[in-house]
This record gives structure tokens, sequence and C-alpha cells, in this order.
């Protein structure tokens, strides 16, 4: 990696980002979507690439599939603000279309920046292409959704991506309800990690003389 630096902040990465033009889609985007949501979030979500809405407003996950995520995320009581969303590629593809290889292979500094600064101890990818990105197998998501991986310390769990449903069967789907039972196993993953972690130190006592 030569223009990735190793000791910047989030805040930094994403600035630096913001200019990139490392593959063609710099072309066509209104802006790079880099990411959004906390810093030290102990679960993350990798989609594929920012749509119409999230190029316009900047924010990945903000259209219709973002909506359904955000359903998810409250039927699981975990706070939006609290995770932190991203795609395999920032800038939108022409058309919506899928993100080729070499697009993938140019943003990937980003994403690798971004999974080392945030340090998430569950990653939740989100269709096949967050999928093969971070198992890095030709996987397909119905046959890996809902089962944990061990990648580099991290809690992965697979699903598909919201945008599939919509597309696909619906709400009243075989796969909606296979994404109700991911987000359940991604929240047991986060509740076992809090359960597991030290009791903090108490507080010295100040005496009363
Ligand atoms: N689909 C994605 O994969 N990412 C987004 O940010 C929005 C839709």
């Amino acid at each position: 990696m030569t223009d990735v630096a190793t000791t910047r902040t989030l805040s930094e990465a994403a600035h630096a980002a913001s200019t990139c033009t490392k593959c063609r889609l710099s072309g066509g985007r209104t802006q790079v979507v880099y990411g959004v949501g906390s810093p030290t979030a102990d679960l993350m979500f990798i989609g594929e690439g920012p749509g119409f809405n999230e190029d316009k407003q900047g924010i990945p996950f903000v259209g219709a599939a973002g909506q359904l995520l955000n359903t998810m995320l409250e039927e699981h009581a975990i706070a939006r603000d609290e995770v932190y969303i991203a795609n395999v590629i920032m800038c939108r593809p022409p058309g919506n279309r899928d993100p080729l290889p070499d697009e993938i292979e140019a943003c990937k500094p980003w994403l690798e920046e971004k999974l080392r600064l945030i340090d998430p101890a569950v990653l939740c990818t989100l269709g096949n292409f967050a999928t093969r990105f971070v198992l890095n197998q030709m996987v397909s998501i119905s046959r890996v959704r809902g089962q944990r991986f061990r990648i580099e310390g991290r809690v992965v769990i697979p699903t598909f991506h919201p945008a599939a449903i919509l597309h696909g069967g619906g709400m009243a789907s075989k796969q909606m309800q296979s994404l109700r039972d991911d987000f359940a196993e991604i929240r047991k993953a986060l509740d076992e990690r809090a359960a597991a972690a030290p009791e903090p130190e108490p507080e010295e006592q100040l005496g009363l003389f």
C-alpha cells in the first residue's frame, strides 16, 4: 500500500478518500460514499456499493434497501448510530450495475484501512460481493448465510443483501425470514461478546477524611 497511510484517523481517511480517482467510477459519481457510523463500532456492515440515493446524499444505505436494514436493526435493538456501515466500493456504478473486479480491487485498500481502524468484533456482509470480499472465496450467499466464520479475529456473519429481498421474494418470502434469523444471530454474537467482556475496574472509593 503506497497511498493509504497506516496511522491516520477514520475522518482523515474519509477526507483523503473524497478525492480518490483510482478507478473509472470517479468520473460518474456525485461524491464518494465513504461510510457512516461509530468509528469504534463493535458491529460493522459491508454492502455492495452506493445506489442513486447514496450517491446524492453521500451516506450508505439511505434508499429502500437502507429502510429494510433500519427495520432489521430496530427489530433487534441495534442502534444505527452505534454500528458502522460501509460498502465494497465507494462510488456508484453507472445504472447501478455490479462492481467490476478492477473497481473492487482499486477500492480494496480503503475498505481494508476502514476495517483496521474501526476494528469491529462482528462483521456482517450483505450479499455476494461483500461476502466474497471478506471470505476471499467465490461462495454463494445462499449457501453461507447465517453461518459464523472467524476471519482475522472477527466473527463474520454473511446474510442476504436487503435489496435482494426487495427485488426478489419480498417481505413474506423465505429469504426475508432468513434475513431475520441472521440478524438474530448477529444480536446473539454481540450479546455473547458483551457477556464475555471483563468487568470494568471498580472506581476507587473517595475517603471521607
Ligand atoms: N446497496 C448497497 O450495497 N449499498 C448501499 O449503500 C445502498 C444500497
